[in-house]
């Protein structure tokens, strides 16, 4: 019988997970193995999941609009996904019980080509992304971390949560994280949308783009060629479904499989 893993969302249609995972089930030699979407609507997320191991699944990535629910039906939490207030990976256990785990957190530290313990930091956005990034900065001793969001209670309250300082007008950080969908559609207007200007960022800083689209976004863009490293959403993608990956399988995920298995175009660096 096939071991069945997936991502549920919705939508989820646009998903890359099933590329990059299906590349590392097979570069592992997990022939009888099989990642697929899993489209749910809100109303059925819970009752579908439960009848999942039935069903031969061993575990799923969750994404919008599920991560807070996915952490409210498990049985068990790594200390992670309690402390975010939401989990991307559930695992299936032979107990019968539901693990949480919010790998989103270890994705984006394992992307980051630098150690942020002692940087500033600006995450934009206060969603479920950037409540994984904030966590992550802080746990890994970043000095200060500036939380801007176009909605300011929400910052407010991922503040009161996680920790950090809200920010209206950004001062200049040595690592920007966009956790905003701004640059996901072509439309989108970067620089009305986002405080940043040419100072947000100096040469030698970071920028992560969680946002992934083919050809790059145009953040990334824009910071690479002001003399900013940059990091692509679709790496730190790679990270968070690699960890994803090792807890459901016990296996290492060949990132250099996961990476190759998605579109050349969507890389910038
Ligand atoms: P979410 O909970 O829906 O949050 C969306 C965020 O974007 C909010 O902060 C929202 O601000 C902001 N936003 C949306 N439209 C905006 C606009 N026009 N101007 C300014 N801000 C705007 O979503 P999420 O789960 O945090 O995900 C955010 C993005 O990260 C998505 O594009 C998702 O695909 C991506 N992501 C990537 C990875 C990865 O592995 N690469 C992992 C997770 C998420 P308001 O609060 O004001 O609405």
């Amino acid at each position: 019988m096939l071991t069945r893993l997936g991502v549920a969302g919705w939508p989820v249609a646009h998903s890359r997970s099933p590329a990059i995972q299906n590349a590392a089930l097979a570069a592992a030699g997990l022939t009888d193995w099989r990642y697929l979407r899993l489209p749910l609507p809100p109303a059925r997320f819970a009752e579908t999941v439960r009848a999942l191991p039935a069903a031969g699944f061993r575990g799923i990535n969750v994404t919008i609009p599920h991560k807070e629910a996915a952490l409210a039906l498990a049985h068990e939490a790594t200390p992670t996904a309690e402390s975010v207030g939401a989990a991307n990976t559930l695992t299936f256990l032979d107990s019968g019980a539901i693990h949480a785990d919010n790998t989103d957190v270890t994705g984006l530290l394992e992307a980051l080509p630098v150690d942020p313990a002692g940087m500033t930091a600006l995450v934009l956005g206060a969603g479920g992304a950037a409540r994984a990034v904030v966590y992550a900065l802080r746990s890994a001793g970043a000095a200060d971390v500036m939380v801007w969001n176009r909605t300011r209670e929400r910052a407010e309250r991922l503040v009161a949560d996680l920790g950090g300082r809200v920010v209206g007008e950004p001062e200049a950080a040595a690592l920007v994280v966009n956790c905003t969908s701004v640059g996901w559609r072509a439309t989108d207007h970067l620089f009305k949308s986002l405080p940043l200007r040419a100072d947000t960022w100096d040469v030698g800083s970071y920028v992560a783009d969680l946002v992934y689209v083919p050809g790059g976004t145009r953040l990334l863009a824009e910071a690479k060629q002001r003399g900013a490293t940059v990091v692509t959403g679709l790496e730190i993608l790679i990270a968070q479904g690699a960890a994803s990956f090792e807890r459901w399988t016990g296996m290492t995920a060949s990132r250099g499989a996961m990476r190759a298995a998605v579109d050349e175009n969507t890389k910038i660096t």
